[in-house]
């Protein structure tokens, strides 16, 4: 159940190395935690903020009962917010409970509670602590593709979790993507507490602030800005040909490991219960979703199929963007069918909103000249991929890009795939 709708599925930075932002500290909002602050009664000491997403921050805390390192997600205090949350826990129970040996690469909810403060009352997870996420692999990597053999390990770890959490449990994610899985360990080791030796926090200083840093708020935005800045300037300077992303050093992806698991169970839902409506991440929604036509779990493997090739290229599959006359939508669906060719008329026709993107004939009304580039091509002339290579993969990825929902492999089939083995 997609329970706070389209708006708040995020693109993009969620949790990554843009800010949450100021304006979401207010009521109904995020909870403004420093390191040193205690939770559930003092057992949870809060140490670092690891990310955030749109409806939480999520902490590095210490749980002083068991001695260990967790994870700590702080909801936003609204109700919608809170019930998500609890939907989540729902859910979250649910995957602990038919895995008792914590082997099927989802994350672990080890407990939850409410935290009074003063922007409202926050549900909060407790979970595995765990290491960055896939979009942080692509970055760390410089956007460049992380290499076949690492996509294909991957790739198993997350067709494990998705086929437990579709035949197993009955769940669709419905917002899977690189932000939302995790590497079971950090890229850097010095950012693991265990493995750096690091000793807890446990109280607060004077000089623990907000954030836990120990700069003011002005500080902080001035910071921010610098940063957006460099970011900007580090995006015009990629589409001068990457001039300066070359001279950078090679960063080796050797000795990470790649073990991961799917998280953030927010948008979840049954599969015997969905409601028509949008969900996942704009790049990575499934066209069944953009024209209406209801879902299933084969919607999450649409997008486990654009996550596959942006691990692998380090770019997105699908960027649409508004263009004259047309809309978002639109454009997604036409870079769709220029990829993966026309979209079956049957299946162009079959979503509530079918009329308003398609005429008769099952041709885009608004964009009518298509470059057709298929997945292959693309691998070749784009991203300087072997034949053999980019046969391999486009091979594995076509049928999950099936337009027709049904016709798509299941995670358990996927599995199955000799290029996976
Ligand atoms: P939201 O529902 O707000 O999107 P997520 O569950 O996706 O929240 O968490 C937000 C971010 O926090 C993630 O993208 C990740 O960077 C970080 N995070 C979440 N869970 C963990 C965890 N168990 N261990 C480490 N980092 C985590
Ligand atoms: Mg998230």
């Amino acid at each position: 159940m997609a329970f706070l709708g389209n708006g708040y599925c995020s693109s993009g930075s969620e949790g990554e190395d843009e800010d949450e932002g100021m304006e979401g500290y207010r009521k109904g909002g995020y909870h403004a935690a420093r390191p040193g602050d205690r939770f559930a009664g003092g057992r949870f000491v809060a140490q670092r903020k690891l990310g955030w997403g749109n409806f939480s921050t999520v902490w590095l805390a210490y749980d002083t009962l068991l001695n260990r390192f967790v994870a700590l997600k702080i909801q936003k205090s609204a109700r919608d917010y809170a019930q998500a949350a609890l939907h989540e826990i729902e859910l979250l129970s649910a995957i602990a409970k038919g895995d008792p040996t914590n082997s099927k690469n989802v994350v672990q909810l080890l407990d939850h509670f409410k935290h009074a403060g003063p922007n409202g009352h926050h549900v909060c997870l407790v979970t595995e602590f765990l290491g960055d996420s896939l979009l942080r692999l692509i970055r760390y990597n410089r956007n460049k593709g992380i290499g076949l053999s690492r996509v294909k390990e991957i790739c198993r770890s997350v067709l494990v979790g998705l086929d437990y959490l579709h035949r197993e449990l009955g769940i669709i994610h419905t917002d899977l993507k690189p932000e939302n899985v995790l590497l079971v360990s950090t890229i850097n080791p010095s950012k693991d507490p265990v493995r750096s030796g690091f000793t807890p926090i446990l109280e607060r200083t004077v000089s623990n602030q907000y954030s836990g840093s120990v700069i003011s708020f002005s500080e902080k935005m001035l910071k921010m800005r610098a940063r957006r800045a460099v970011a900007k300037i580090s995006l015009r300077r990629e589409s001068l040909g990457g001039v300066a992303a070359e001279m950078e050093k090679e960063r080796s992806l050797d000795g990470i490991s790649l073990k991961c698991k799917i998280v953030d169970f927010g948008n979840a839902c049954w599969g015997s219960q969905q409601l028509a409506g949008e969900i996942q991440t704009r790049q990575y929604r499934a066209p069944e979703v953009i024209i209406g036509a209801g879902y299933s779990y084969s919607a999450d493997m649409w997008s486990f199929a654009c996550m596959a090739f942006e691990l692998a290229t380090g770019e997105v599959l699908f960027a649409p963007k508004t263009c004259q006359g047309c809309s978002e939508d639109e454009d997604h669906l036409a870079l769709m069918m220029e990829t993966l060719g026309k979209m079956p008329k049957k299946i162009a026709s079959s979503g509530t909103r079918s009329k308003d993107y398609f005429d008769r004939h099952g041709d885009l009304k608004r964009i009518r000249r298509l470059k057709f580039w298929p997945l292959e091509r693309l691998l070749v002339q784009r991203y300087n991929f072997t034949e053999p290579d980019a046969q391999g993969l486009a091979d594995f990825l076509r049928p999950i890009l099936d337009f027709t929902p049904e016709n798509r492999p299941t995670a358990a089939a996927c599995l199955k795939n000799p290029w996976l083995n």
